[in-house]
């Protein structure tokens, strides 16, 4: 379980940890919504995602450990990584031979060790689950673990102490970690808060187990929004009820409207991020998502984007 009281201790022990994110107005979408819309620019977090937060809450519980590992190529991968530098433990992540170099090399680059092996992520995660059996090494998962959703859970208590009238949050949503995290702080401070997850159309996998009524497994589909995709896990243990229970609405977007998100945060508002961080410009952009509720907070959860498909999308040439 997680409560209130985990998240104040996780803001407490990641404060030197994670940088304090800016926020502000978007005229234009504010515009377009019929309210006032604010950017939570947590995609100028360190390592470039939300992530450091619970990977930093985490990685700083452990006691007495020979290091960190999991299987995560991402944001999660690179923001335990870091967050392992800071502490001064090792840490190991574990990849299949199909990772790209350059994401190898970002690991690396933290120093943590990117371990090549078999040629799928099940073996990688395998490898994970060995280092922790046979070498003591703790196993830090993405998002459904405690120590996780309370530091991804700092993020809420941020918004509502710059924000303190938000009355609605829009929060990228994959597997849950980051919306069950928020949606906790900010109805423990503010119980009457909305609180909308949106995810792509292509594979959401909480989405699927949401209206089956139990976590499930979906195909996993290429989608601009790389970062949402992925399974939940069908032994989900916290994610799963806790988004079920705290979320009031769930979008679903288009690749054509993740695209018009990433264009319209960098044209008109000049913020670079990646397609899970757009989803709520794109909803909005869609004419799914409006701010009549208060002031409506989107988090910009990350810019982890390769430049030149992004520079790409911009021209609107894909
Ligand atoms: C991981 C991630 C998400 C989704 O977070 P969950 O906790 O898996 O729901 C959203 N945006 C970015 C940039 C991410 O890296």
């Amino acid at each position: 379980m997680v409560g209130p009281d985990d998240i104040t201790a996780a803001a407490a022990r990641i404060r030197d940890m994670v940088r304090v994110t800016p926020v502000r107005t978007s005229d234009s979408l504010s515009r377009i919504a019929g309210g006032p819309v604010w950017l939570k620019c947590e995609h100028l977090q360190d390592t470039g995602a939300f992530k450091l937060r619970g990977a930093s809450n985490a990685a700083a519980r452990l006691g007495d450990v020979a290091g960190v590992t999991t299987a995560s190529t991402g944001n999660h991968g690179r923001a335990l990584a870091h967050a392992a530098r800071q502490l001064g433990l090792p840490a190991i992540i574990c990849l299949s031979r199909l990772v790209p170099q350059n994401k190898r090399d970002a690991i690396t680059a933290l120093g943590a060790e990117a371990r090549v092996i078999g040629a799928s992520q099940d073996a990688a995660f395998d490898e994970a689950r060995r280092l922790r059996r046979d070498e003591g090494f703790a196993l830090i998962p993405p998002f459904d673990h405690a120590d996780v959703i309370a530091g991804q859970g700092t993020l809420g208590v941020e918004i509502l102490s710059q924000i303190p009238d938000a009355g609605h949050i829009a929060v990228p949503l994959s597997g849950g970690g980051l919306l069950a995290g928020v949606a906790l702080a900010a109805k423990s401070l503010r119980p009457d808060i909305r609180i909308t997850g949106i995810s792509m159309e292509r594979g959401a996998a909480m989405a699927a187990s949401l209206a089956a009524g139990h976590p499930v497994e979906v195909e996993e589909l290429e989608t601009l929004a790389d970062s949402l995709g992925g399974g939940i896990g069908l032994q989900n243990r916290l994610t799963f009820t806790m988004t079920r229970d705290l979320m009031d609405d769930l979008i679903l977007l288009t690749e054509d409207e993740i695209a018009a998100g990433i264009r319209h945060l960098a044209l008109q508002d000049g913020e670079t991020v990646e397609g899970a961080a757009a989803v709520g410009a794109g909803a909005i952009l869609a004419g799914k998502l409006r701010a009549t509720d208060g002031p409506l907070v989107l988090i910009l959860s990350g810019q982890n984007i390769d430049p030149a498909r992004h520079a790409a999308i911009v021209r609107g040439a894909a």
